[in-house]
Parts: C-alpha cells; structure tokens; sequence
C-alpha cells in the first residue's frame, strides 16, 4: 500500500523537536516522570491526576489530553524494567507543547479527533530497582483474575471509567528476539491478543490486527525487515488478553532491540512514530484496508539469537569441536544507579539455524579457562593489566574495585577463591582462545578482547561499562 510519510519522516530527521530531553533510557526515576508531569499540568490541553497510589505508595498518574471522541487509552511500564515507551510518551505529549509550525496541524487534528488517556509508568515500585514485578513481587501482567495489586486494580477501574475504544499495552522485550528464523533482531514486535484459547477473531481484534498491519507497513519504510509477531498464545491472566475480551481493540507493542541501540533510544524515536501513525491511521480509517492475512504474514517472534556466538571452538578435555552461546545479563546496582552486565555461557553445542548479534568462526581456536590472579595490589596502571589480560587473565582477587574504562575485568572477593573460571554452561563467560598454541582472544564477560595486536580490540563492538 503506497503512502506518503512525509509528516513522519520530518519528524524522524527532527526529532529533537519533540525529545523529552530530561529522560534518557536505559533507566528512568518515578522522580522523573512525576517532575515531568508537573510540567505538564497547567499548560493547554493536558489535565493530569493522580489516580492513586503503587503498594509503595508511589504515585500514578492519569494524563488526559484532547477533546475528540475517540477515546485511546495507553499505559506504560506495567513491567518496572520496561521503560522505553514511557519515555516515548513524554517525547509525544511534547508535540503538544511545541512551537514548531509544522507540527501545528498535526497537534490540532490529534486533539480534534481523539481524547488520550495515558498512565506512564503503571508500576513505579519496579521501575526504581528495575525490576518486572511490583513490590509484591507480583507481576502485574498476570494479575488480572486475582487482582492482588492496587496498580492492576487502578488500570482496570480506569479500563471501566474511561471506555476506550483502544488500548495500547506498552512493553519491552528480551533484545534476543529475531525476525522468523532469521538473524535479524526484533525491533518492535506486535500482539492483537487473543481472547480465547481458540485464538477466535472478533471484531475488536480484527480491527486491532488491522493497525498492526498499517504499523508494520510503516516501519518497513524505515527500518525494513526488524517487525515480528508477538507469540499469540492466549493467556487468561493477561491484561491484554482480558481487555480484548472486554470487547476493546487491544495493541501490544513490545520494544526490541537494535545492535547498534544498546539505550533503546533509536527504538524510542521509533516508538513514537509508531504511536502518531497509528493515530493518524485510525482517524483517518486507512487502517480498514487491510486484512488479517496482512497481520499474520508479518514473521513470527522466534528466539534464534544470542549476544555472542562463538563457532567451531574445540574443547581439548572432551575431544570435541563445537560452538559457545552467550548472553549478557544486567543487573541494576541501586546504589550507582547503573545497570551491571555480565555475560553468561547459554549453551555449549551446535548453534546451527542461531546466531549471534556478535558471530565469530573460531575454527582452529582452542578454549582454556580464564585465569584469575591473587595477591595484588590495587595500584594496576593500563600496561599491567593490559598484560595480565595478554597472559589469560580474566579476574584478579582484590579488596577494591578496580575498573578500567578500556578493557572489562573481574574484581573477585576472597570469599569468591578460585583459580579459573570454568567453561561450563551457566557460568560467567571468562576463558580464553588459543590460536597455534598462543592466547589470541581473551573473552571477559562475554566482551572479546583481540590480543593477537597492540592495542587491543574488542571485537563486538559494545561500550566496555
Ligand atoms: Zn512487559
């Protein structure tokens, strides 16, 4: 279907117009929603409240904007480690703000034909320890029979007050996702949920699939063959799934990953494009074109990704050649307020019909176990521990943190004694390649480190901390 995207492409080339600039991914603060909420209040078109209170007693907040009568209810970060569209909703309400000429005329048909209803961050107990659950350790995606939390009570009275005639459920998903069986990632992945386990289409998901379908034809423009089908089991516990069979067109849009976006702030940016199209797309009916073959053609959400991929590598102890799978884990430390990464082995096996974001034959390469040093102390400059990181090390055995801003290394507590790192599934990736007998790439972490030259390199080309 031919279109024309001239509005959004403007946008996509001057999207610091809108850029909530106070917010920047991968972590955001209730603090920060609600300073940027008070902003808000007050200043044309926007009505905020606050609706009520998280089991913390955090407060939520309804944002109301625009006086058309379609209604569209949105909600982001029901899931507190999920935070991109929250701040993508903040770089939307910014439109109406903006004084840019352009962006007049969108702002005037957006408020003439819809009135929004938005909760950016339904769950601001996770968000602050970036967690998925709330405080009660429950996740909310799965609270919709039970209702034991005061955030899935507050969004079904406000599904119940409001009526929307659409919903948008805003999420994130693992970065691990590919398109099909393909090697590309999943960027933004899509759900008309079911209602039933018989995954019946009526007419509210019919119309839900349609605007999935107009949204997956715009993303093609942009960013070709990164848009995938979320898994459409039907799950009773679900949101969603529950609104839907309330009768309401249900969206879910999960934000992906992209390599070359490790803080999801392209992701964001397309987010909101995503969001205005679909907009658009309602009010002006072009969504009704398509079909629900249009939808179900798009590939499905498939997990055939790894961060790291590292192929015919042979283990001298098993006598064997075979490939190592590794994924990064973060952690959030509360206390710097920064998420930690740690790259974990997955699998040792064939990865055949897998791929790695980082993909790397190391056939001829032999692993060994990462060394760990003890005894040293803290005063390490750049050329010691480029040497320890020559000779296999992978960690030392220290009171004191030290970091390096150049190459990733482990700091090992006493109580954490052990000599090497096992090149085991499940354990911290750390070991190293020989290439004719000599160390040629020291993996940290999951980071490959190219020590075969000086400088060294590291080979997949992510930022170290
Ligand atoms: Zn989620």
């Amino acid at each position: 279907m031919a279109q024309d995207f001239g509005l959004l492409e403007n946008l996509y080339h001057n999207f610091h117009h809108i850029k909530e600039r106070s917010l920047s991914l991968p972590f955001l603060r209730h603090e920060q929603v609600m300073r940027n909420l008070k902003g808000l209040q007050g200043t044309d078109h926007f009505t905020i409240t606050r609706i009520g209170y998280s089991y913390l007693n955090r407060d939520i907040c309804l944002v109301r904007l625009g006086t058309g009568p379609i209604k569209i209810f949105l909600w982001s970060q029901m899931h507190g480690d999920e935070p991109t569209a929250t701040a993508s909703l903040f770089d939307f309400f910014n439109i109406f703000t903006s004084k840019q000429p352009y962006l007049s005329d969108l702002k005037h048909f957006l408020l003439n034909n819809f009135t929004f209803f938005v909760i950016p961050m339904l769950n601001p107990d996770g968000a602050e320890n970036f967690n998925r659950r709330n405080a009660q350790d429950i996740d909310l995606n799965r609270d919709v029979i039970k209702n034991n939390t005061p955030e899935t009570r507050l969004l079904i009275e406000c599904f119940k007050t409001i009526k929307p005639d659409f919903c948008y459920n805003l999420h994130d998903q693992s970065t691990l996702y590919s398109v099909g069986m393909s090697p590309q990632q999943v960027m933004f992945s899509f759900l008309a949920p079911p209602y039933d386990y018989g995954k019946s289409i009526n007419p509210n998901r019919l119309q839900a699939m349609k605007v999935i379908a107009a949204l997956k034809d715009m993303l093609e423009h942009f960013v070709p063959d990164h848009t995938a089908r979320y898994n459409d089991d039907f799950e009773p516990r679900a949101i969603g799934d529950y609104f839907q069979s309330k009768g309401v067109p249900t969206i879910l849009i999960e934000c992906g990953g992209l390599k070359t976006d490790p803080n999801k702030e392209y992701i964001r940016r397309m987010h909101t494009l995503i969001l205005i199209h679909s907009f658009i797309s309602i009010a002006q009916h072009q969504y009704e074109e398509y079909t629900p073959d249009d939808y179900f053609t798009i590939p499905q959400n498939e997990k055939h990704l790894y961060d790291v991929v590292l192929r015919n590598v042979y283990f001298p102890d098993m006598h064997k050649m075979t490939d190592i799978g590794i994924n990064y884990n973060y952690q959030y430390d509360s206390v710097l307020q920064k998420l930690n990464r740690s790259g974990i082995i997955e699998e040792i096996g064939d990865l055949t019909g897998y791929y790695g974001l980082t993909d790397m034959n190391a056939e001829g390469m032999t692993v060994i176990p990462g060394k760990v040093r003890g005894g040293l102390s803290p005063e390490i400059d750049t050329v010691k521990l480029q040497n320890m990181i020559k000779d296999g090390y992978c960690a030392w055995i220290a009171n004191t943190k030290i970091s390096s801003e150049e190459f990733p290394f482990i700091t090992l507590d006493t109580e954490n004694l052990q000599k090497s790192f096992p090149v085991e599934r499940n354990k911290r990736a750390c070991f190293t390649l020989l290439y004719k007998d000599k160390p040629h790439y020291n993996v940290i972490d999951g980071i490959l480190i190219n020590i075969s030259a000086i400088p060294f390199r590291c080979a997949n080309n992510i930022a170290i901390n």
